[in-house]
């Protein structure tokens, strides 16, 4: 039997390398929905590439425009739009298993319903778990889901830690610390009083990494490192203070998994999204990626730093986020996905993108999590305090 996957966020970086994968097996996969955001002519094309039983748009004249062209060329897909769609097919009977690839909160409803509906997650939106957190993790268990990291460093650790780890299990016999890497992004070593200068096309080019514009700048200020210390804590069940971040500036080792005996297991390979997208889909078993082997020869050296808290300010307001629990870390997702967009759209300046995170989170109480609807008011005055903000500085 194929496994019939569902892509949310399928014109994305991480949904074009998921497609890719894919298609190296098509006796074991078929895709079952595409979805997509804006880019609804590349969403047309991979339809006629991969013809999908269902693709999703957001609004009633792109799926019209759309069912048009693909009638034209005699395509099956049939075009459905808006978010009831998006969340039905991420549950519908016909999917065995969900890329959740949308980037930030956007991404949250749909992959709560896959959630609910018991599939298996293939999870790369990171920010629908650190905002979520409890919710999402009780949901997964709730509706007998499978939960799997696509993000390169949780996937790294999901392969360190022993076998028969299971997210719910609290008992990870001997494990001392989880080793986040981070590569420090392209501004590890730059002066620190040229980075007020920095542009967006600047933040986006990331040394290792090719990927989306959100997730580029989000790696420049090493909030995404922040983000993925609170992805970690809810997809390991482990404290802050067992999660540590090593700068790695090679991105050769994804993460490692440090144990009480001494040993620490590190994953390693080349810096593709295609590794651990593979891994997650195979999972329990392995195939091809169309990733190169690592040339260790090449490679030749693996460098690690402790990371500086001065130049990377957001990576410590994620740990205190984490710290204060409840809403906190909902309301610094949703202050730092507003300040990324103002960044990008050259309304404030790279600098000023932990001064949104710093107003909003001393503006916005945070507060234990009561429901969703709960935490998604909390989003949406987080939301609102850092447009206030930014319009006034
Ligand atoms: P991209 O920006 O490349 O792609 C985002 C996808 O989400 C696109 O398909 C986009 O549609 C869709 N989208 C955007 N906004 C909305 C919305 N409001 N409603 C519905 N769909 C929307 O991002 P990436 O692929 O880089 O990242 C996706 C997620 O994966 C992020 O959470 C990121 O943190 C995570 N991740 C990414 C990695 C990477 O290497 N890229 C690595 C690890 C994690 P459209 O293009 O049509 O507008």
């Amino acid at each position: 039997m194929k496994q019939r996957i569902t892509i949310l966020g399928a014109t994305g970086s991480i949904g074009m390398s998921t497609l890719d994968v894919i298609a190296r097996h098509p006796e074991q996969y078929e895709v079952f929905a595409l979805s997509a955001h804006s880019r609804v002519a590349e969403l047309g094309d991979l339809c006629l590439q991969f013809a999908p039983a269902f693709a999703v748009v957001d609004t009633a004249q792109q799926a019209q425009d759309l069912q048009a062209r693909l009638r034209a060329a005699d395509c099956r897909t049939e075009v459905l739009y808006g978010a009831p769609q998006l969340e039905a097919v991420a549950a519908s009977s016909q999917t065995d298993c969900v890329m959740a690839a949308i980037v930030g909160a956007a991404g949250l409803a749909p992959a709560l319903a896959a959630a609910r509906a018991g599939k298996k997650i293939l999870l790369a939106n990171k920010e629908a778990l650190v905002m979520s957190g409890r919710i999402f993790i009780d949901a997964v268990a709730a509706g007998g889901a499978t939960l799997l990291p696509i993000d390169s460093e949780h996937n790294a650790i999901f392969q360190c830690l022993p076998g028969d780890f299971a997210h719910s299990a609290p008992a990870r016999a001997g494990v001392a610390k989880i080793l986040l890497t981070a590569s420090g992004g392209p501004f590890r070593t730059r002066a620190l009083e040229s980075l007020a200068a920095v542009t967006p096309e600047e933040a986006v080019a990331h040394p290792n990494w090719v990927m989306g514009r959100k997730i580029s700048v989000d790696s420049a200020t090493m909030m995404n490192k922040g983000l993925e210390v609170i992805e970690a804590h809810w997809l390991f069940a482990a404290p802050p203070e067992q999660i540590e971040v090593v700068i790695h500036p090679q991105s050769v080792i994804h993460s490692m998994v440090s144990y009480v005996d001494g040993s620490v297991l590190a994953q390693m390979g080349n810096p593709d999204m295609r590794t651990p997208i593979a891994h997650a889909l195979a999972w329990p078993h392995r195939i091809v990626s169309g990733v190169a082997p690592l040339d260790l020869a090449a490679v030749a050296r693996l460098d690690f730093e402790a990371p500086d808290f001065t130049r990377f300010p957001c990576l410590k307001l994620a740990y205190e986020a984490l710290h204060a629990g409840g809403t906190a870390a909902a309301i610094l997702n949703a202050a730092n996905e507003v300040a990324v967009e103002a960044f990008l759209a050259r309304r404030i300046g790279f600098r000023q993108i932990d001064a949104v995170l710093q107003a909003v989170l001393a503006q916005v109480a945070h507060a234990p999590v009561a429901d969703l609807d709960h935490l998604l008011q909390q989003d949406a005055a987080a939301r609102r305090a850092a447009a206030a903000y930014i319009a006034a500085h």
